[in-house]
Order: structure tokens, then sequence, then C-alpha cells
């Protein structure tokens, strides 16, 4: 992947029709959703739309169900169909401001990513998530590993994205795996010209999630300015950092997804695993609910 091949311009341009705030669980969220899945439509093979709700674990009965959903977007691979990678992103942001930074930006450039790897298959398939509600506490994310549960014993890497886009910064590369995931996945940086701080640690963002359910995982993150603020703006946001994510999500996609076998082991190391369930259980504010207790909500 060069950089001629992605247009930050054109994701700067999808980012315009999505230039409102979306708290979780709101009719804004909801009609993002909606722009987000009919814009990636035509590149995709396969685009589903996945609700999900939660309420408040306290006072349970007397707290209001809210829902969600994470749009899915899924490309086939050219040869082996059974193992893919995750591509994720959430397009939720908090009510303050229209979340340009946090975290439109990452869902442009897996939009521009879809648009590319559509045109260039690579041998493993491609699942493009945006999800919901992050902000809460990665419901999004944990409603989608606990539907795709079986499914994901295929799933090889989750490659994260959660703020991008603001010229300056450093991209950091946020590995929740073992040493040798860090030394493969610097090594292709390295060989393809890119830079990037790699950080082996748990991160704050969906890769938690699926880390969590077993699957190496990383957050990408460029540092910047005005998170959770009415100051995160569009007016913020370059083409040209956009680019500089694309180039390094995409490149390493590209690589982890042709190579064979699989270069990364599917391990999380226990430390990992459990900073990761302190790291929930601090989180746990809400409470998923299953379908069948959703379907009764909603019916
Ligand atoms: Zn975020």
């Amino acid at each position: 992947m060069r950089r001629n091949d992605i247009s930050g311009t054109d994701a700067l341009a999808w980012m315009q029709a999505l230039n409102y705030s979306r708290p979780a669980g709101t009719a804004a969220e909801k009609q993002a959703a909606e722009q987000i899945a009919a814009s990636v439509r035509h590149a995709a093979d396969q685009v589903t739309v996945e609700p999900f709700a939660w309420r408040h674990r306290e006072n349970k009965e007397s707290s209001e169900v809210l829902a969600s959903q994470n749009v899915c977007a899924f490309l086939s691979g050219a040869e082996r169909d059974t193992e893919y990678l995750v591509l994720s992103a959430h397009y939720d942001s908090v009510p303050e401001g229209p979340g340009a930074y946090d975290n439109l930006s990452s869902c442009a450039v897996m939009a521009e990513l879809l648009r590319y790897f559509s045109l260039h298959r690579p041998k493993r398939a491609l699942c493009f998530v945006w999800l919901g509600a992050e902000e809460l506490g990665l419901l999004g994310s944990q409603a989608y590993v606990a539907r795709h549960q079986k499914e994901l014993r295929n799933c090889r890497f989750n490659l994260n994205s959660d703020l991008a886009g603001q010229e300056g910064g450093v991209d950091v590369l946020g590995v929740t795996a073992g040493e040798e995931a860090v030394d493969t996945l610097r090594a292709i940086c390295r060989a393809h010209g890119l830079s990037c701080e790699f950080k082996r640690q748990v991160w704050s963002s969906d890769s938690n999630s699926f880390a969590m359910a077993g699957i190496p995982a990383l957050t990408y993150d460029r540092d910047g300015y005005g998170m959770h603020t009415k100051e995160d703006t569009l007016d913020r946001i370059s083409p040209a950092a956009l680019e500089d994510a694309m180039l390094r999500i995409g490149t390493l996609a590209e690589e982890l997804a042709s190579r064979n076998p699989f270069p990364i082991p599917r391990t999380i190391p226990e430390s990992f695993q459990e900073a990761l369930q302190r790291y929930f259980q601090a989180k746990d504010r809400y409470e998923l609910l299953t379908d069948e207790q959703r379907s009764d909500k909603f019916l």
C-alpha cells in the first residue's frame, strides 16, 4: 500500500456528513450508524447492522434500557475464507462535541481502507466494524465479541483505531499481545519505512474486548488535542494525518492478512489477562442485555 493508493481528502469529505455529536444510545448515534452502513455498502461483500442494548447495573428494574448498533462490513479473502482479521473503530462520541478526532477520524480511515481492500484483496478475509457505545465502557465491542464468539475462533488479530487525524502528534501502536507480536509488527513498519512508537500494554479502547476474548489486538492512536471536549472539531483534522493512520493500519493489515503461516501466535500473556480482567471490573457500570432480554424490551 502506498500513499497514492488512498485518499485523506476523500476521508475528510466522508467525515463532513457525520460532523455532529453522536452520544451512545441516542437517535444521533443511530443516524450515524445508518449513514456509515449506506456509505460502505457498495464496497463490501456484505454489510450488517447489529443492534445491542444495555442498562445500568444498579436499580436494574427502574433503569432505562438504551440501545445502539455495530455496523459490520465483510470482505472475503482471495484465498482462505475461514481466517480473518477484524479492523475496528468506534463511531459514538461524548455529548460535548462532534468527536472528530475521537473517533470519527478513525471511522473514515476504516471506510477508506475498506475501499482500498475491496480492490486489493489480501488472502485472508477482513471484517470492518464501526462500533457503538465505546464511551460508556466499550459496550459495542463487548456486544460484538459476545455475538460472534463462535466465528472469532478464526479471527487472528484485531486492529483497532481510536484518535487519529490531527497534525503533529506521534503515531502510537498499543499492542496487547506477546513480545513476539511487537517484534513482528515493528519489522513490518520498518520494512515499509513507517515510523511508529510501540507500547506493549492494555489500552483503554475496544481492542481490550478482543484481547479479553483471547485475540491478539492493538489500538492505533495519534497524540492530539481536544478529546472529550467541544473543541474536538473537524477543522483540526488533516488529510495527510488521516493518510498516516491509513498507511500504518492498512500496511499491517495487508501483511498480516497475506502471510502464511500467520506470523503472530494466538495467545494473550497471563499478565495481560489479569490486567484486562481488572480493567473490565473497574468499568462495569452497565449490563449488556441478551438478545432475548432485548427483544422483550423492544417488541
Ligand atoms: Zn475514543
